[in-house]
């Protein structure tokens, strides 16, 4: 079995306390991965030693040159994409197309990050007073600790580790203890491209002990976390105590709304990606069906009749619709939804329990499964639930359809099936959600987006696109006064 390592103080290193832990295929779980180091508080100590240096280094670097090792890394990602694809797959347990899709967005949000090394744009504006010039620019901030989940073990780091390298900072990379390999793969390519390696340090570990010895370690200002709102709470209190930098991106409820006037086919196949693509484990899967009562039963029985034909399996084998939950854990919390769901009230339509086949059953599989009748204020529709579950509200008109939508603390993703043109632009402004999808399902952000989400998803930040640049620097204002006297700002011109 194949032993891996912390990458800290430029150089693969074992952990301080000794002790590994398996990472092993959600599909196959006999199959081990391999060992990852079980890292703790001296670990990280030593990551932020070396990150301070890697700072002094990088800080100083011009962000064009920082954006170049960027684009490298990004071509490294094109080339190596499939073999980083299939190894995403085996421990992850995403069909390959999607893993393939992960790795894209990596490169994508490279290319991004890379031009953005080129603009990082402050600004010029005039100066009240005479003979003096006012501007702003960006300032790198420090050492930035990244805490992922097991989800897109390629697409989230890239999102949070390239712009904060571009911006000049460097980086402590905490992944999720399900994904370590694909993480090792990323740190890989970084130093391949030329980052100097005490840029970036590697910890791999469990969430309460190295997660949180990076969350509380002074000497690291600035935190990046995406995962669940519990875990985000938690975080969140602690950086605000001690006065950090912190951006979080949690939980979701995301629904999807068909009006009876949508294209049913095509709310159909949105339907079916936005619930069980990625086994229902993305934070804007579709995990509520808000149904127009003239259309409902007909199309209650589309959504069933599809997903009772979708193939379960390994994400590595062709024809494999939806893979494995990530761990047991996962599996239990959604057998514990659905057993929650039936004492609820709601219908079962189909799925609701562990594939039988001999085939899967040695991963964490689960079928699709949709409940019907699920009342507003449910916990089946409240409650994050991160499996393939699918909870149908009906409704009578546009109006509940959004109140519904915005019925839950959460407020990532929002979809809205329908060929009026005033609904869409209805749905548009009223949905409480940072993202609103118009006949596309709740899933499919793309890298040059702001992505994030209102109410308790988030903290009010944006990961990719332009907005994330502005998490991961200071904005310094500097004042340039050549009249060679004392000119008083608000004072002088308005005597
Ligand atoms: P998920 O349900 O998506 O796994 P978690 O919030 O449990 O979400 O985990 C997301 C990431 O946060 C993982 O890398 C995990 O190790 C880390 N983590 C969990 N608990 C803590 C904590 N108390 N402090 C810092 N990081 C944590």
């Amino acid at each position: 079995m194949k032993t891996f390592r912390n990458f800290i103080g430029g150089e693969w290193v074992a952990p301080a306390g000794g002790e590994y832990f398996e990472n092993r295929n959600p599909a196959r779980w006999s199959e081990v991965i391999g060992r990852f180091p079980d890292s703790d508080a001296r670990d990280v100590e030593r990551a932020v030693r070396s990150a301070q240096r890697g700072f002094e280094i990088w800080s100083r670097t011009p962000a064009p040159i920082r954006g170049e090792v960027i684009r490298k890394a990004g071509d490294l990602l094109v080339a190596r994409k499939k073999e980083i694809a299939r190894a995403m797959t085996r421990e992850m347990g995403k069909v390959l197309t999607e893993a393939l899709g992960d790795v894209q967005e990596g490169i994508d949000t490279a290319y991004y990050a890379a031009s953005e090394g080129r603009r990082l744009f402050g600004r010029t504006v005039p100066s009240e007073l005479r003979n003096k010039w006012a501007m702003t620019y960006r300032r790198p901030i420090g050492v930035c600790g990244i805490i992922t989940p097991f989800n897109f073990p390629m697409a989230i780091p890239t999102w949070k580790i390239f712009p904060a390298l571009v911006c000049g900072n460097s980086v402590i990379f905490k992944p999720a203890e399900d994904v370590p390999h694909t993480a090792t793969l990323l740190v890989e390519i970084l130093l391949e491209a030329g980052l100097p390696p005490e840029v970036i340090q590697l910890v791999h570990g469990r969430g309460e002990t190295a997660g949180r010895a990076i969350v509380e370690h002074p000497a690291i200002p600035v935190i990046s976390f995406t995962g669940s709102t519990e875990t985000g709470a938690i975080i969140g209190e602690t950086c605000g105590r001690m006065h950090k930098r912190l951006s979080l991106e949690m939980g979701g409820k995301n629904a999807q709304i068909v009006m009876p006037d949508a294209d049913l086919e095509l709310a159909l196949e949105g339907v079916l990606w936005g619930a069980f693509g990625t086994t229902g484990q993305r934070c804007t899967a579709t995990s509520r069906l808000i149904l127009h009562r003239q259309i409902h039963d007909k199309f209650v029985k589309m959504v069933c009749d599809a997903a009772e034909k979708l193939k379960l399996g390994d994400g590595l084998k062709p024809g494999t619709d939806v893979g494995p939950l990530i761990n047991r854990a996962a599996r239990e919390k959604v057998e514990y939804y659905v057993e929650v769901g039936r004492k609820e009230g709601a219908v079962l339509e189909i799925g609701g329990a562990v594939p039988k086949s001999a085939a899967l059953k040695d991963g964490w599989f689960y079928k699709p499964t949709v409940f019907t009748g699920v009342k507003p204020g449910t916990r089946i529709e409240q409650e994050e639930i991160f499996g393939p579950v699918l909870s149908v509200i009906r409704v009578s008109s546009l109006e509940e359809a959004i109140k519904v939508n915005n019925g839950v603390r959460y407020g990532l993703s929002s979809s809205i099936y329908t060929r009026d043109l005033a609904s869409a632009f209805k749905a548009m402004e009223a949905l409480e959600n940072g993202i609103t999808y118009i006949n596309a399902p709740t899933i499919g952000a793309e890298a040059h987006l702001p992505f994030g989400g209102v109410k308790q998803t988030g903290n009010g930040h944006r990961e990719g696109g332009w907005q994330v640049y502005d998490f991961y620097t200071e904005t310094k204002a500097i004042y340039a006064d050549y009249s060679g006297k004392l000119q008083r700002a608000q004072i002088d011109t308005y005597e």
